[in-house]
């Protein structure tokens, strides 16, 4: 259970919204905030440097709020989850409010508002390469990872060898996990990692076929996601050598949320079954 700090209503000004009117004339925001981490050693040192300085964030996003005009509250509300959740590494997630009293709309209402919850998210990704340089392809793409400023604490595997799967008339792929902390969304960060994949110009021709580079999430935190689009776990990750090898480098320990079982557990369970077929070399 994380400790909880709360700023109710904060009062800002700003020039957010559709109407031209309202980036000129500007309008009043309520702004509330929660903010959850372990504030406990400030309770031992009664410092503020062991907590977070309240009047401080009421200061950044107040400068936040009458900065840069936007149209949307939602694109505010994301704004200030991202300064709260780069700035002060003591908060794990955020809770944000933007409310927008009297809201220009030819009918009479009080306020509308947007609330969205943010937080930091473990998140497990499988990388394979088959065409071109495949250890350049695989590190170019973590680089790309890495330099969003919504991604921490990257960590690759090792690179393993392995014999195509699926189709297999086509050369051998190079497979490993990279393990990193986001407060992306499951869908945005789904977005994220094909934006990446066009960047270095994955084809798309053939399922399962040859490619520059393949990113596929495994895990995010114990979610269970199943959408036509989007299933998280990775439905493969159980059939796969070249997928759970590199897991249990990265964290042996990790429980495949479905399953209830460890990662290492799930390498030996698949390696003893009669119709494993062996990938890595
Ligand atoms: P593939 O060509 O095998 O990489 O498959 C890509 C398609 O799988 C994309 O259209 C995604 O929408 C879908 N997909 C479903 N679940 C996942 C996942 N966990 N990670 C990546 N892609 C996924």
């Amino acid at each position: 259970m994380l400790d909880e700090i709360l700023i109710k209503d904060l009062e800002c000004f700003g020039y957010h919204g559709v109407n031209p009117e309202e980036k000129t004339l500007g309008h009043k925001f309520l702004i509330s905030i929660l903010m959850r981490g372990d504030f406990s050693k400030s309770m031992e040192t009664d410092s503020c440097f062991d907590t977070v300085d309240y009047s401080a964030v009421c200061e950044e996003v107040t400068a936040l709020v009458a900065g840069e005009s936007l149209d949307l509250i939602e694109t505010l509300a994301d704004r200030i989850a991202h300064l709260l959740l780069t700035k002060y590494e003591i908060v794990k997630s955020v809770r944000v409010e933007v409310q927008k009293p009297w809201a220009p709309v030819r009918f009479p209402m009080k306020t509308v508002s947007v609330t969205i919850d943010r937080g930091w998210h473990r998140v497990y990704v499988g990388v394979g390469s088959n065409l071109g340089d495949s250890e350049k392809n695989i590190r170019e793409a973590v680089a790309m990872i890495g330099e969003s400023d919504r991604v921490r604490n990257v960590k690759l595997s090792g690179l393993i060898s392995t014999k195509p799967y699926g189709v297999k008339d086509q050369p051998e792929f190079l497979n490993g996990a990279v393990s990193f902390e986001t407060f992306l969304q499951p869908r945005e960060l789904l977005r994220f990692l094909q934006d990446i994949e066009l960047k270095l110009k994955r084809e798309r021709k053939e399922h399962w076929g040859p490619r520059t580079i393949d990113l596929d999430i495994l895990f995010y935190d114990d979610q269970v996601i199943t959408e036509p689009d989007l299933r998280i776990p990775h439905p493969e990750i159980s059939k796969r050598d070249f997928v759970l090898k590199p897991l249990c480098e990265l964290d042996q320990y990790l429980i495949h949320p479905v399953y209830r079982k460890q990662v290492s557990q799930l390498l030996e369970e698949l390696q003893a079954s009669p119709a494993y077929e062996k990938t890595v070399e």
